[in-house]
């Protein structure tokens, strides 16, 4: 991934971020590692965070279901 913003060019810099996960009625607030621009804020998740996020979100919806 290189180093400029998808918006608007600017400038990404790699923070933990707060994510909110909600499925349904659950919902989850998480820190996961992204890049973020400087100049307008768009954040870009890692790889790591998007999996991190899915993997949740799977557990998220499998509490539902076994209910
Ligand atoms: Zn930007």
């Amino acid at each position: 991934m290189s180093g400029s913003c998808p918006m608007c060019g600017g400038q990404l810099v790699m923070k933990q971020v707060d994510y909110e996960v909600s499925v349904g009625p659950h919902q989850k607030v998480i820190k996961v590692p992204a890049f973020v621009c400087k100049k307008c804020g768009e954040r870009v998740y890692t790889d790591e965070a998007d999996e991190t996020i899915k993997k949740l979100e799977e557990e998220m919806g499998a509490i539902d279901q076994e209910f």
